[in-house]
């Protein structure tokens, strides 16, 4: 049954799409709207998933080896995939995806000034 919230959140998409860039929490705010997991699978539900959709990225490209043939659109759907659960479990997380993105760049950005982006750990 379609509510309050459901016409809200659509009100927002139908605003924000195509004239107004969607900004990362813009994604993780509708994202979380088709989101129909149990609460009590908090956590382990988009983990599993996003294992599950990682994998389903890597067999397109395994296919693409395979076939020789060359399937943009089909792994750029399951990447789009991915990030649903990455913004899902962020989300599960209280992480924002947009403090998400940049701690991640400032860790990037902060290795390539210190010659550190080659290597391993994840304190480097
Ligand atoms: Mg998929």
């Amino acid at each position: 049954m379609i509510n309050e919230h459901d016409l809200d959140a659509w009100d927002y998409y139908s605003h924000i799409h195509p004239e107004k860039p969607m900004t990362m929490n813009d994604y993780q705010r509708l994202a979380a709207e088709t989101a129909i997991y149990s609460s009590a699978h908090r956590l382990l539900y988009p983990a599993l998933g996003l294992a599950g959709e990682a994998g389903e990225v890597a067999n397109k490209i395994k296919k693409m080896l395979r076939d020789n043939k060359f399937d943009r659109e089909g792994v750029a759907a399951e990447l789009g995939d991915v990030l649903w659960y990455v913004a899902a479990l962020a989300r599960d997380l209280n992480v924002d995806m947009q403090d998400l993105a940049k701690q991640n760049l400032d860790k990037l950005y902060s290795r390539k000034e210190r010659g550190t982006i080659g290597g391993n750990g994840d304190n480097r």
